[in-house]
């Protein structure tokens, strides 16, 4: 009998699961534990480097074709406003929810700033003042093409896009090789990636055993309130939000999200990357929801980029989580500076393992708590990583699917 690919990747995560807890509890200079996580990170290693191979054709042929397509069927304009509308709302949702619970439970006040004293003592300082950080940000959107093709700059690559997109619309009939050209790398990259999925499953074993073996657990545990408050309103929004929002709106049953989503939100749950899933994440909603190309060309990558619900949600908790840890109460007024911030630190951060740490020194800063405090988040990033990061893709696949049910039959 052959699984169907959902069913592979599902015990494929169970035995990485699995496979990681057993190297976790062997002495960590045992041969077996050494070999087995050198064969792990290989492994999972190469699936991620495949991913990425793929990603930089896929982004930016699929942008460039999917804006020719809307254009062509007049709602561009539609399609644009419905996409940035329904990501900010839910990244707003997404960060209220992490303030509320974050207020509620107060994580943090049960610790002592002094426990990290070493933690904090070893941080080197990665400053990154508001006002630099936006410099950056817009200075960044806007790169050599070709630099950004060849570095991989996701963000870069989406902005030229667009803009070659449109110039591309603007020409009409002028330029038909170049559209061509496109087209035909889009349909050949989907195709690779549908090559490199027969793989995933070996992928995905093997990132997940690494991931949960190296997890330091006893961190863990002593901030279990503050991960137990993270993961509790990650899942809500993940579980609850999310499907609740693509039921109300296009009818579409959250089993069927479940289902069909599989392939890529695991996919995510163990790279901790968007940007690596997001040939998957095109595809599965392409195939799977049978979202318009075009739709998919345009709210996937910029999605994938801008549309972080975990990471927002994660920013404004962590947020908190020092502000208590550091005994500061936070006024009313700095917790709506925080939640303002934690979205844009949301937007600007790449979708790559623990980007949201980097943006979150602008968070910290932004009402004056301490920035060393990175020091304490960072070791217990990596399940918290894991998981927003699986969330923040699900807003991207709820997101396409949306967005192609409102903008669709009166386009
Ligand atoms: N790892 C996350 C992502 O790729 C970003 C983050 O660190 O929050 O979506």
């Amino acid at each position: 009998m052959r699984l169907s690919m959902n069913t592979q990747i599902l015990i494929a995560a169970l035995a990485g699961v699995a496979l990681g807890l057993g190297l976790g509890v062997l002495p960590p200079d045992s041969q077996m534990r050494v070999q087995g996580l050198y064969a792990a990170g290989l492994a999972g290693g190469l699936f991620i480097a495949m991913l990425k191979m793929v990603l930089v054709p896929l982004v930016f042929s699929s942008i460039v074709v999917g804006v020719a397509q809307l254009r062509a069927q007049s709602n561009l304009q539609r399609v644009w406003v419905t996409t940035l509308v329904f990501y900010l709302f839910t990244m707003t949702i997404a960060v209220l929810l992490g303030l509320t619970a974050s207020n509620v439970f107060r994580p943090g006040s049960d610790l002592h700033m002094d426990m990290f004293a070493g933690a904090l003592a070893s941080f080197e300082k990665q400053q990154l003042p508001f006002p630099d950080f936006i410099q950056q940000f817009l200075t960044g959107l806007f790169r050599n093409p070709f630099a950004a093709l060849a570095q991989g700059d996701i963000m870069a690559l989406v902005v030229f896009a667009l803009i070659l997109g449109a110039a591309l619309v603007r020409g009409g009939e002028r330029y038909p090789l170049i559209g061509k050209l496109l087209e035909e790398t889009l349909n050949l990259s989907l195709m690779i990636v549908g090559v490199i999925m027969k793989l995933a499953p070996w992928g995905i074993a093997a990132l997940l055993a690494k991931l949960v073996a190296t997890q330091d657990v006893t961190l863990l545990q002593t901030m279990a309130r503050f991960v137990a408050v993270v993961l509790g309103t990650t899942l809500l929004h993940g579980v609850v939000v999310l499907p609740g929002l693509l039921w109300l709106i296009a009818r579409v049953n959250p089993l069927a999200l479940w289902r069909g989503g599989r392939e890529s939100l695991m996919t995510a749950l163990a790279t901790s990357s968007s940007a690596a899933t997001m040939p998957v994440t095109m595809r599965v909603v392409q195939d799977n929801f049978r979202v318009s190309p075009a739709t998919v060309g345009f709210v996937v990558p910029v999605g994938t980029t801008m549309n972080m619900d975990g990471t927002a949600l994660y920013e404004a908790a962590a947020a908190l989580f020092v502000a208590n840890l550091a005994g500061i109460e936070l006024s009313a007024g700095q917790q709506i500076v925080v939640c303002v911030m934690s979205m844009l630190a949301a937007v600007g951060a790449p979708g790559i393992p623990s980007a949201g740490m980097v943006t979150m020194v602008m968070v910290l800063q932004s009402v004056g708590l301490p920035v060393e405090a990175i020091a304490i988040l960072l070791p217990i990033d990596r399940l918290l990583d894991a998981v927003r990061t699986v969330v923040n893709v699900e807003g991207d696949i709820v997101g396409s699917i949306v967005v192609e049910h409102l903008t669709r039959e009166r386009g």
